[in-house]
């Protein structure tokens, strides 16, 4: 069990190398890397889509609209940013906020897997379609299963994963942000049932037994008494 300074001393250093990241043709126009920000110890970790402008500036996710929108919601049910864990499936922003190609998802995965290998959340709420296709490994979109949260292994991690519709498409549209405040209402007592129970280790395999002496002929009397 890491402790919360270990946690991020160790994340830390993952985005010591996110920033020097040249993996995909991302870093070619970014200003910054969005690497995620909040409580390296949270249980509750929120994954977006990708930086948009004012995170590119800033460094940090969901500091525009759709994130005051976020922060608004979190207060609804009694939290804060600094209660959870906010990253997203890129850490850099696509040119004019387009969608994110899968090569870019491919490249930037193995940081959101360390993510969660560090952090340990007990729930993922996965915000809008990239997140939850991603994370689910499956083509299902958030329109079907917004609200439903089911326990998921994802890389290393058995997690309560809840999909929720990304804040962006829930400011200008009072049905979707309705949706989003119904299911958001629900967080508290999803977290409330605690972690699920993660994969077990392989168990450790015995020691081969050391072959046994072979004999070129029967043992004598006195080797057989251990006498020599
Ligand atoms: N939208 C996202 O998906 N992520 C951000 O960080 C900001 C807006």
């Amino acid at each position: 069990m890491k402790s919360a300074s270990e946690r991020r001393g160790l994340l830390k250093a993952v985005y010591q190398e996110a920033r020097g990241c040249v993996a995909c043709p991302l870093h070619e126009t970014r200003t910054n890397v969005v690497f995620g920000s909040g409580n390296a110890d949270a249980e509750l970790m929120f994954v977006g889509e990708a930086p948009g402008a004012n995170e590119d500036q800033q460094g940090l996710p969901f500091v525009g609209q759709a994130g005051k929108l976020l922060e608004k919601l979190l207060g609804e049910i009694g939290m804060e940013r600094g209660d959870v864990f906010i990253a997203n499936t890129l850490k850099c922003r696509p040119p004019g906020n387009r969608d994110p190609y899968p090569h870019e998802l491919d490249a930037c995965r193995h940081y959101l897997d360390s993510q969660l290998e560090l952090i340990e959340p007990t729930m993922i709420c996965t915000l809008g379609n990239f997140a939850t296709k991603l994370l689910r490994g499956e083509p299902t979109g958030i329109s079907k299963i917004h609200g439903q949260p089911e326990v998921r292994t994802i890389g290393p991690r058995t997690v309560r994963l809840y999909p929720l519709y990304h804040p962006a498409a829930a400011l200008y549209t009072p049905s979707t942000l309705e949706m989003l405040r119904a299911d958001f209402l629900r967080i508290p007592e999803i977290l409330a049932l605690g972690p699920p129970s993660q994969p077990q280790p392989p168990a450790a395999q015995p020691e081969p037994a050391a072959p046994e002496p072979v004999l070129e002929s029967a043992p004598t009397a006195s080797e057989q008494l251990g006498l020599f």
